[in-house]
């Protein structure tokens, strides 16, 4: 098979896809002039996928479309997945199967050890449980998809028929909704006559970033793609993109690779680990929302743009770029971090 270098054989391929309509989608892609004056350098943009409209929005709506779908179609009655306290991923699958009708249950892994009742009860685990989701919390240090195993065994010994996202909804099925993405934000740049630079992003359980790369690979590379670590170190945040986008081009049928080179990330911007926010994240986070009326979040989208703000900073991004920065959700979790705001 031929590599797929155009944008309708994608979307064709992509419409062959089991996919159910969760998401508000295409999401909007602007120009963000008060912030990008304010640093002076590169123009700077922002699709819109905390706009997604499930639950708040963000990222996990894209992929849970696909794996949505795989659910009904295995005739599932409950869909198990795990995420840390304040998991956005966790949220969105309660939103969704509460849409379709479905028992969710959530596992959640206490990786900050933060004891504060806004943490723990408020932002995204309130809203787990406002959705009507069962959420049990675990121990950090776990392995979480064997704890899942374990759920599902004895929920299918009961006679359920349980369904297992893993972490983040990051798999070759979850990935495809990242696929799709950059075949929507290309149709986008291309009707708005936009010559995108680069695209960055926060990346971490890697399905958002292995999307990215596939859908980029199939249209010939038209331009490079940055994620921004909030996990684990370079290394192994790069291996696990890269398998992944190979996985799901293989799912796809694409007839192209994504080769190795075409994987990025930066980790620099993690600060002392995942969830916990750094100084120049908060500092993200007030700049958007009192520069553009954005809200970010701390554990993903602020450290994302923490990293892309310091990159035009010093030179990196230049004056006479545009820069798409993927705005990927999770602001609900704002309520689960309030002292750091005071
Ligand atoms: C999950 C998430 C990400 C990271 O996406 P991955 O596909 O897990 O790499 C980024 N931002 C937000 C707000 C998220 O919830």
């Amino acid at each position: 098979m031929s590599p797929l270098d155009n944008l309708d054989a994608l979307g064709q391929r992509l419409a062959q896809m089991p996919r159910l309509p969760l998401a508000h989608l295409p999401t909007p892609l602007e120009p963000m002039d008060r912030l990008s004056a304010e640093i002076g350098g590169p123009r700077l943009w922002i699709k819109r996928d905390d706009c997604t409209g499930l639950s708040t929005g963000g990222n996990k709506a894209r992929k849970l479309e696909f794996l949505m779908a795989e659910a009904v179609a295995h005739k599932a009655d409950i869909v198990l997945t795990h995420g840390a306290t304040q998991s956005n991923h966790a949220r969105q699958t309660a939103a969704a199967a509460a849409r379709l009708g479905l028992e969710c249950h959530i596992l959640l892994e206490d990786r900050t050890g933060f004891r504060e009742a806004e943490y723990t009860d408020n932002g995204n685990v309130m809203l787990d449980r406002l959705h009507g989701a069962t959420v049990e919390v675990r121990e950090t240090g776990l392995d979480m998809n064997a704890e899942l195993d374990v759920l599902a065994a004895r929920l299918a010994a009961e006679g359920r028929t349980p369904y297992v996202i893993p972490g983040g909804g990051s798999n070759a099925i979850g990935a495809l909704g990242y696929v799709n993405a950059v075949a929507e934000l290309h149709a986008q740049a291309r009707a708005m006559d936009l010559r995108i630079d680069h695209l960055v992003h926060a990346t971490g359980s890697a399905g958002t970033q292995a999307g990215l790369a596939v859908g980029l690979a199939a249209l010939g590379r038209p331009f490079p793609l940055l994620g921004i670590g909030v996990r684990a170190p370079q290394p192994r945040q790069e291996a696990n993109v890269h398998a992944l986008a190979v996985a799901t081009a293989e799912r796809l049928d694409l007839g192209c690779s994504v080769e190795r080179a075409d994987i990025v990330a930066n980790c620099d911007y993690l600060g002392e680990g995942y969830g916990l926010p750094t100084p120049e994240a908060i500092a993200a986070i007030r700049l958007l929302a009192q520069t553009e009326g954005i809200l970010l979040d701390p554990v993903y989208s602020a450290k994302g743009m923490a990293g892309l703000l310091d990159l035009c900073r010093n030179g990196t991004f230049t004056a006479g770029q545009n820069i798409v920065f993927l705005h990927t959700g999770g602001a609900a979790a704002l309520f689960g971090y309030i002292r750091h705001f005071n």
